[in-house]
């Protein structure tokens, strides 16, 4: 972590203004040996106040951060703002470009990438600038996923649950502010590395989102994603307030335990029994898998483990084993 980024960026972060460029990092290919690969970041800064780092794209099949911070750096003025906004829309640019979660490059997931080496393969090397050079100067941080390709989910905003009450409750109060349906907390089952845990572990006040998947797609979850104007009020960057504040309630809701993470436990056609926000108990069949070789046998039932709301379901219907077809959150007092 102390050795230094290859990769160099075209924008400096502080001088006041509004400006694009790109982060530049060093590759060879079949067609150039000496390349750089371009990643577009924008920057706005007005004065002295905090700073606010907003990524989407980090799953390069997610496509409802780049078209919402893009429209927001589009939109916002110098004088919108008090302190900076830094936006990298489309964090793992090669992913996006190829319409795939993970980079086409190197086959890495970005958001399991962090935070990266200056001598990893061109997603850690992201990464490792990112967690180096731009996370350290954040106040908040902001990570706009969606389900992708392969999960449906109820829009929300989440967050790990942290030791530290106090940066939990910010990350609590920041979290209702954007004005989604639900705030999410949520619990590692598919490894590490992650983006929001990096700037979770420096401290900062840090947001992910959820908000649909690709099929679901379209003005309502756009919508939805746009509120993140509310959350960049909420720390006092953005002065106006924004029109549309959202839901004013949001639902805490929480997936803490492993057994809320339903994985398939055979290959085949997942064939789904419940709908996003249906209520299950414990026990009950929630789907069932076909053979793909065997259409005479019984199908293998997919089993709740416990209560809850059916809070995301796997949106592909072929299932190989172990991958996640729902998951189940409940209520929480927070
Ligand atoms: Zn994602």
């Amino acid at each position: 972590m102390t050795e230094k980024s290859q990769v160099t960026c075209s924008v400096d972060f502080t001088s006041d203004g509004k400006r694009s460029g790109h982060l530049a990092i060093p590759q060879s290919t079949n067609s150039a040996g000496w390349a750089k690969y371009f990643v577009p970041i924008l920057v706005i800064k007005n004065g002295s106040g905090p700073t606010a780092v907003l990524s989407g794209g980090n799953h390069g099949d997610e496509y409802e951060g780049p078209v919402t911070l893009m429209n927001l750096f589009r939109e916002l003025t110098e004088e919108d703002i008090s302190g900076r906004i830094i936006i990298i829309p489309m964090l793992n640019h090669p992913a996006v470009a190829a319409g795939t979660r993970l980079s086409p490059i190197d086959d890495v997931n970005m958001n399991r990438a962090f935070p990266g080496r200056s001598t990893d393969t061109i997603t850690g090397m992201i990464a490792h600038f990112v967690a180096t050079e731009v996370l350290p100067l954040a106040d908040l941080v902001v990570d706009i996923h969606s389900g992708g390709s392969s999960m449906h989910m109820l829009p929300s905003v989440n967050m790990h649950r942290m030791d530290d009450a106090d940066q939990m409750g910010k990350m609590l109060k920041a979290g209702r502010r954007w004005g989604a349906p639900y705030v999410f907390l949520y619990r590692d089952v598919a490894g590490s590395g992650l983006l929001p845990s990096y700037a979770e572990s420096l401290g900062k006040v840090t947001l992910g989102t959820e908000m649909g998947s690709k099929a679901q797609y379209g003005v309502d979850m756009l919508r939805h994603t746009s509120r993140v104007r509310n959350v960049l009020h909420h720390a006092e960057i953005l002065r106006e307030t924004p029109p549309d504040p959202g839901d004013a309630n949001p639902i805490v809701v929480a997936a803490d335990n492993e057994e809320d993470y339903i994985m398939a436990q055979t290959s085949g056609i997942f064939e789904p029994f419940i709908e996003l926000s249906d209520q299950v108990t414990a026990g009950q069949q929630i789907g069932q898998i076909h053979s793909l070789e065997h259409p005479d046998r019984p199908t293998e039932p997919v089993i709740a483990q416990s209560d809850g709301i059916l809070f995301a379901r796997r949106s592909i219907p072929l299932s190989r084993q172990g991958e996640c077809l729902a998951v189940l959150t409940r209520a929480v007092d927070e």
